[in-house]
């Protein structure tokens, strides 16, 4: 299921609406170039959880908790990996935690996922206009799926 953002803002929005409907235990993996708004879309979901902190990316600490919100949300960067296992992070205990779990640069952790998720694939289309492309997998996040574009129905 494909959906187009117009401008940074769209993005947010989107974010939001799904963050608004997310559960502990819930994973996204979110995947795209630098600069296709894996980290703006994550803004919105923080919003959506009603987390007020400012969310930065977490390219160098490669996790950020955010704790205040109505669940935790475990943010995380794997693009600079190389220098620490994945091991060492302990995934499986943000995986089977109390918050929700979004992935950047999920590629290079592969073998380490769970075998269900939601992806969000985004695309650069133009200077402001992006791709969001959405595969669930497993029963729960294909509902998950259906009530966010449920959702963008609405308006
Ligand atoms: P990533 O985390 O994927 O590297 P960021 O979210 O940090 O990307 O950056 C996305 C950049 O693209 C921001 O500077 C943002 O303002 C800009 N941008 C322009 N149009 C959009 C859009 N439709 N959605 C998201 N970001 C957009
Ligand atoms: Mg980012």
């Amino acid at each position: 299921m494909k959906y187009i953002t117009n401008n940074y803002l769209e993005t947010v929005a989107c974010g939001q609406k799904l963050g608004k409907l997310l559960q502990p235990q819930d994973l996204i993996l979110l995947d795209g170039d630098l600069g296709a708004g894996k980290t703006t879309l994550t803004q919105g979901i923080a919003r959506g959880l009603d987390i007020t902190r400012p969310v930065k990316s977490p390219t160098f600490t490669l996790i950020r908790e955010y704790q205040t919100g109505r669940i935790p949300l475990y943010h995380m960067d794997m693009y600079r990996l190389e220098n620490s296992s994945a091991d060492e992070l302990g995934l499986n205990e943000y995986f089977n935690g109390d918050g929700v779990v979004i992935i950047e640069w999920s590629q290079f952790i592969a073998e380490q996922l769970p075998s269900t998720y939601l992806r969000i694939k985004i695309t650069r289309q133009t200077a402001l206009q992006r791709q969001l492309e959405f595969q669930a997998l497993g029963q729960h996040y294909q509902h998950l799926l259906n009530s966010l574009f449920q959702d963008f129905d609405k308006k």
